[in-house]
């Protein structure tokens, strides 16, 4: 990325140079020919990362590399690839729990502040690395959102490995979500598992997963990425807010950066991560701007099944950093903690939230 902005100033130094020339020469004023340059900025800057509860390491990762110069977006995106090389995170690339037709598939989204470019894959199969993939639809192509065997034959063109992202375990809990779904199937459930819910999906069902990171690095760039396997055992197809620009992230170099994660349709039906930035944009706080989304989500919510006992029966996180390098977060539910690294090292902290958790 640091290359890419080289050749951003250098393209541009080369247009305003050379409109200038022509300009004096044939007696008119150069104009803007319309092409918006990045806003790069170069003063050195206390960088930031904020990343979704699975994002401590991250975090670390994505500090490292600004602290050394590097890219925001560079950053976020070398964070997010430790999880989704991580078997043991089933929300996220490899080890990610599969559709209900035990297929694996990832969304995920880029966006960078300093040319408000945004990249990014939905329902892409076979594929680890959909975080790098939706850079790259930012980077080498004119599009935003490649999704299904589109999105695979053009990780496959720049080189990316296709392999089975279905672990032995991520099928194992994807078997026992199949044979207790329902009485009425052709599936017979093993006596000992009735009532007995394996913990690690337990956890899964009750909180989700995802990853989002939002970096501010030195020169006071911000850059965010999200991506996920989406909901657990989802319907074939179906596209979570992750990959939405807007919706499950959502970047603006004079505001902030903000993304989310939990129920996704609740973020695509109000734009939320687009929200939370506008509310910084506005003077709001990170914590503040992240909290009002979630009341105007919870204000909107309608229908019933959404809700148990007067309170919401699902959660949705933001996490949000301004261009000041201030940063917050918050969740419809208590119980969530997010991972930052504000230059001393990663710690987990917990989110403000509008409802107790049952
Ligand atoms: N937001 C993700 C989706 O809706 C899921 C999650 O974060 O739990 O696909």
């Amino acid at each position: 990325m640091l290359h890419s902005i080289r050749k951003w100033k250098r393209r541009d130094f080369l247009r305003n140079g050379f409109l200038a020339t022509a300009g004096s020469v044939l007696g008119f004023k150069a104009i803007n020919p319309g092409i918006a340059a990045p806003a790069i900025r170069t003063n050195k800057f206390k960088p930031v990362a904020i990343s979704s509860g699975n994002g401590l390491a991250a975090t670390e990762k994505a500090m490292e590399i600004v602290l050394n110069g590097g890219d925001c977006l560079d950053a976020a995106v070398a964070g997010v690839k430790i999880q989704e090389d991580d078997p043991d995170d089933t929300s996220v690339g490899y080890g990610g729990l599969p559709n209900e037709r035990g297929i694996v598939q990832l969304d995920a989204s880029v966006m960078y502040g300093p040319t408000h470019r945004a990249g990014a894959v939905a329902v892409l199969e076979n594929i680890r690395y959909a975080s790098e993939v939706a850079k790259l639809v930012m980077e080498r192509t004119k599009r935003v959102l490649v999704v299904g065997k589109g999105a695979f034959e053009f990780a496959r063109m720049h080189g990316f490995k296709e392999e089975n992202l279905l672990t032995e375990r991520a099928r194992q809990l994807w078997q026992y979500w199949v044979e207790n779904r329902s009485r009425f199937d052709d599936f017979l459930t093993p006596l000992e598992d009735i009532e007995n819910i394996p913990e690690q999906l337990k956890y899964h069902l009750e909180h989700g997963g995802t990853i989002n990171l939002n970096v501010l690095d030195t020169s006071r760039n911000l850059g965010g990425c999200t991506t996920t396997s989406g909901l657990a055992f989802k319907m074939p197809g179906r596209v979570g807010d992750s990959p939405i620009i807007g919706a499950g992230l959502y970047v603006d170099n004079e505001y902030g950066a903000a993304g989310s994660t939990g129920r996704g349709e609740a973020n695509l039906q109000t734009c939320a991560s687009f929200l939370v930035v506008e509310e910084m944009g506005r003077g709001s706080s990170p914590t503040d701007a992240c909290l009002s989304v979630c009341r105007r989500i919870i204000e909107r919510t309608r229908v019933s099944y959404l809700w148990r006992d007067g309170k919401p029966a699902f959660n949705v996180n933001f996490y949000a950093i301004n261009r000041n390098g201030d940063f917050g977060s918050a969740s419809i539910l208590s119980g969530t903690r997010y991972a930052v690294n504000d230059g001393n090292g990663s710690r987990f902290v917990d989110a403000a939230y509008l409802y107790e958790r049952e």
